[in-house]
């Protein structure tokens, strides 16, 4: 099968004809339509974090596609069923955090893309019980970004805890945040989205957005704290150590921030402001199944539609390039069906 694979860090990704995954029990083979390209897996590219994806690679975690074979224990997917493959490629179960349905902090847990092979390939293979059916009336092409940056943007707003008619700030308006902007007007939150340039604050707009805030232009804590007195529930998607220190400023008094981005850097955090303002800093990282469900229902009912822009998996290299330098409006969609 043709795939992209890692086989140094900071290298171009190379495509090849690799194997194709041979299923063991409890799996499934998918037939990969499309994978959307995450700023994680540039991450996972360049090694930028302090836990390291395997060598080599095959990333991505918003692959979509057709189930074409199980193993003989897997009775509750069918040949044809259309799934997606998240980053959580599976959890143990049966730890605390799998008991409590926080699947998602699982320590055992492995990550499509990073610690096993993911999505950028014509086949992949899943855990079946950690796939996740796609409605029907969702097309695959709009459906992968869901796997990842709508789960993400969904569940961090729920972590968020913003009630309706409260301000949010929507800090990036890439991948995630496009789709963050969406989930928040669905649930009924005014907001305020900062990034730069006009194409991404139109875009922002036409998503929503009751406020924009270009982060060259002005200082987003100023101006949120001037002209909303700040905002209840930030979700902080930039891969910006700035963005991260402007995010807690921007939040009133009794607010949350919620850190989503993961640029290689500390953030530094105010003691006495933290406490004295009673302010949350919270981490969300992906969601559940059941978070996914939710935010995929969003897209069948019409609330959320993905902004894409598909191109071929042989153009991985130059997305990463547009993506490094923030020139993608919405989210990229590699597509492997042609
Ligand atoms: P992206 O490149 O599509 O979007 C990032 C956006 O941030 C761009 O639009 C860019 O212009 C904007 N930006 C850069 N600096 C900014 C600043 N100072 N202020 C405001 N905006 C700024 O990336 P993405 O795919 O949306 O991913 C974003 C980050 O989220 C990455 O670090 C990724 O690894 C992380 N991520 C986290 C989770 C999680 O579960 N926590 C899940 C997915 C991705
Ligand atoms: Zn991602
Ligand atoms: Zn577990």
């Amino acid at each position: 099968m043709k795939a992209a694979l890692v086989h140094a860090f900071k290298q171009p990704l190379e495509i090849q004809t690799v194997d194709k995954p041979t299923l063991t029990p409890g799996s499934v083979l998918v037939e990969i339509a499309a994978c959307g390209v995450c700023h994680t897996d540039l991450h996972a590219c360049h090694g930028d974090w302090p836990v390291k994806p395997k060598l080599p690679l095959i990333p991505g975690h918003e692959g979509v596609g057709t189930v074409v074979a199980k193993a003989q224990d897997v009775t509750h997917l069918a040949l044809g069923d259309r799934v997606g493959v998240p980053w959580l490629h599976s959890a143990c179960g049966h730890c605390e955090h799998c008991l409590k349905g926080d699947e998602n902090l699982c320590p055992q847990q492995q990550n499509s893309g990073y610690s096993v092979d993911g999505g950028y390939a014509q086949f992949t293979k899943a855990d079946a019980n950690y796939v996740v059916k796609i409605p029907d009336n969702v097309p695959f092409v709009e459906a992968a970004p869901l796997f990842c940056a709508g789960v993400t943007t969904y569940k961090a707003l729920k972590v968020s805890g913003a009630k309706p008619g409260d301000w949010v700030s929507i800090v990036g308006v890439g991948g995630l945040g496009h789709l963050a902007i969406q989930y928040a007007k669905a649930m009924g939150l005014n907001v305020v989205a900062v990034d730069s340039g006009e194409e991404k604050l139109a875009l922002a707009r036409d998503l929503g957005a009751d406020m924009v805030v270009d982060y060259t232009q002005q200082d987003p804590a100023q101006t949120i704290q001037t002209e909303l007195g700040g905002v209840q529930a930030i979700v902080c998607t930039a891969v910006s150590k700035s963005a991260f220190t402007s995010s807690f400023h921007s939040v009133k008094r009794g607010g949350v921030c919620v850190l989503v981005g993961l640029p290689p850097e500390e953030m530094p955090i105010p003691i006495f402001d933290t406490v004295l303002k009673g302010v949350s800093v919270v981490g969300s990282i992906v969601g559940t199944r059941q978070d996914l469900i939710e935010c995929l229902q969003f897209a069948a009912q019409g609330k959320v539609k993905a902004i894409i822009e598909t191109k071929p998996l042989e153009a991985i290299n130059e997305v990463f390039e547009q993506m490094l330098n923030s020139e993608i409006n919405g989210r990229i969609v590699l597509t492997l069906d042609e």
